[in-house]
């Protein structure tokens, strides 16, 4: 009851990138920067399982950035030739590489990463991927000119690396869609259905991870902007609830989320935002359990993993492993407290 998992990215050590920052530059390059990716996926794997975590991530140690680490092993997208991009309707302005001819994998893409991930640690893992509308949000199209066949095309090629990735022994593939926040109809109209092509044939656990953003100043300003009520996930739930993907990850605390739209996605395994990745500040074991009750409400005891809103990328390392702690000591207060 209770499995504790993060929602999937982990701050950089110094020596590999640098830090607190959403697109850092990496420290080395060549094998070196190959050697420091795994030393700073081990060191997280170790931190997680040490944090009393029940599902393990990689903490996307080995991507610069969650969207633009996949799109670096694509063939047909020019890197060199960045463009500036208002993304997630404008939000902020981001630099984008462009997609310029038809979409291929070069090869496998996070093989590496994943293998390390299944022979380091014994618990369940799982294993990220940026969703479909989500990367036709943070890329240039010079090419396809419409956004769901490129979307699509994306799919495709999220379906080859997530296979090869169950093939190695993930036991959780989740498709990251902060876009489905911000393109709300869209998301419902052919978001969901793009991420279930990207999930086709896979028989280990699904996912879908929605929120409102890294902990970053321009997604703060936004959330200002969104009034007392947040009801972006009403449209799409339903729509995930009827779909053939497994689990769905929520920001919930310290948000203005109706608790009760939870009950959107019956019969699905809701990863509960517990932990605030917008704030230092570290939860307690009490506000922790207390997030999961209001949760209890909608959602059935054991379809509940207590999560991390959003990814911990741009926080600090120290602030990252005591929120890691506190999600575990969370859990287990509320396991006492709801059993
Ligand atoms: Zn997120």
């Amino acid at each position: 009851m209770f499995e504790t998992v993060i929602a999937g990215s982990l701050p950089k050590p110094s020596w590999l990138s640098e830090t607190q920052k959403l697109w850092p530059q990496w420290k080395a390059e060549g094998e070196e920067l190959a050697q420091a990716k795994v030393d700073a996926t081990l060191l997280w794997i170790k931190a997680q399982e040490d944090a009393g975590l029940d599902i393990i991530g990689d903490g996307e140690q080995s991507r610069q950035h969650f969207v633009h680490g996949f799109l670096e092993q694509v063939e047909g997208i020019d890197f060199e030739h960045k463009v500036t991009m208002g993304i997630r309707n404008n939000r902020y302005d981001a630099q984008v590489p462009q997609v310029v001819s038809a979409l291929k994998l070069k090869g496998r893409v996070h093989e590496v990463e994943a293998g390390i991930l299944r022979a380091h640690t014994k618990k369940k893992i799982k294993f990220t991927l940026p969703g479909p509308m989500t990367i036709v949000d943070t890329v240039a199209d010079k090419f396809y000119g419409d956004k769901v066949k490129m979307a699509m095309a994306f799919a495709d090629l999220l379906n080859q690396e997530a296979r090869a990735l169950q093939a190695q022994g993930v036991d959780i593939i989740q498709f990251d869609e902060p876009a489905f926040n911000v393109y709300m109809q869209d998301a419902a109209d052919w978001g969901v259905a793009a991420v279930e092509r990207a999930a086709a044939g896979l028989t280990c656990t699904t996912a879908v991870h929605i929120c409102y953003g890294y902990g970053i100043k321009a997604n703060d300003d936004w959330k200002k902007t969104l009034g007392d009520e947040w009801n972006q996930y009403e449209l799409v739930l339903p729509v995930l609830a009827k779909s053939s993907i497994n689990q769905v990850s929520l920001e919930s605390y310290h948000s203005h989320v109706p608790a009760h739209l939870m009950a959107l996605l019956a019969g699905k395994d809701v990863m509960v935002g517990v932990i605030d990745v917008a704030s230092d500040e570290i939860e307690t074991p009490e506000q922790i359990a207390d997030t999961i009750g209001r949760a209890l409400q909608f959602v059935p005891k054991n379809k509940l993993f207590p999560c991390t809103n959003c990814g911990l990328a741009p926080m600090s390392r120290a602030v990252a492993i005591k929120k890691l702690e506190a999600l575990a000591q969370g859990a287990a207060l509320a396991r006492m407290r709801f059993a």
